[in-house]
């Protein structure tokens, strides 16, 4: 078949960008321009039909071609993490702009529920074009979440530590910085994408009006925090509508709100 008629035909029925995307995935190519320069040339299409009809009930694209883009970089993702949000990206640049305004030389920093890895790796990567050394960890709860942040850290030589860890259990010691895209979606809430149902629920969904693991790890941090001198920062992300509840259970221990956008929260403690 023409590709330029699967193209066609797989556009009637799916996104044209997803469409396109399938194709140079299930063809090998490199990218996009690679259509435009073989449109008109013969290819068996079965291996790409498959992969529209799987989008086509609704697998998120991501799944299908196994990686996704966040903040200018591919990671590989599967069924076993969160695909990265684009929302999530603001965590790097609330982050890089505190290591900036503190001043900081040199920063530790650990990320809970990590994932894919997109944001320690993202972070190390940045920080590092910045001339800034880090130390960073990152842990997750889950081992099969914790392979495929590990292969995406040996892509990127970034080094991390990644070990298994459900919020703060493992954690010896507290870093400058803590972040934790935590699992905040109440099972409740109608207005959620129904592309969820194909992500981990143990990476979305959370008791307590989707709140019961920030608000365990905000108490846990203060009752970890060894230290009454040291400037430590904790960044959160959870949903708008969450976020007077999350500032004012913070306050109650005692931490302080530095900055705060549509989903991303920054405390000093
Ligand atoms: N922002 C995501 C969503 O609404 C949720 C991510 C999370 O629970 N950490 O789809």
């Amino acid at each position: 078949m023409k590709l330029i008629e699967w193209v066609k035909q797989a556009k009637t029925k799916i996104d044209s960008l997803d469409a396109e995307l399938i194709a140079v995935k299930a063809l090998g190519f490199y990218d996009r321009v690679e259509i435009a320069l073989h449109s008109d040339d013969d290819y068996d299409m079965s291996l790409a039909d498959e992969m529209l009809e799987r989008r086509a009930s609704g697998l998120p694209l991501a799944y299908i071609i196994g990686k996704k883009e966040f903040f200018g970089r591919d990671f590989t993702v599967n069924k076993n993490v969160l695909i990265p949000r684009p929302e999530t990206e603001q965590i790097i640049l609330s982050t890089l702009s505190i290591v900036k305004s503190e001043k900081m030389s040199d920063v530790s920093i650990l990320d809970i529920g990590t994932g894919s890895g997109c944001i320690p790796i993202t972070l190390k990567l940045e920080l590092r074009s910045d001339g800034i050394e880090s130390k960073i960890s990152a842990v997750d709860i889950s081992k099969p979440a914790l392979e495929i942040a590990k292969e995406n850290a040996a892509r990127y030589g970034a080094d991390i530590d990644f070990y298994e860890s459900n919020l703060l259990e493992n954690v010896a010691e507290l870093p400058d910085i803590i972040i934790a895209n935590l699992p905040y979606v109440d099972i409740n809430w109608d207005w959620t994408s129904p592309e969820l149902k194909f992500e981990p629920a143990m990476a979305l969904f959370a008791e307590d009006g989707g709140l019961k693991l920030i608000k365990q790890l905000i108490s846990d941090v203060v009752s970890k925090k060894n230290d009454l001198l040291g400037k430590h920062f904790l960044i959160l992300e959870a949903d708008t509508s969450q976020h007077d509840d999350v500032i004012g259970y913070a306050r109650s221990f005692g931490l302080e709100l530095i900055s705060h956008n549509s989903f991303i929260l920054a405390f000093k403690y």
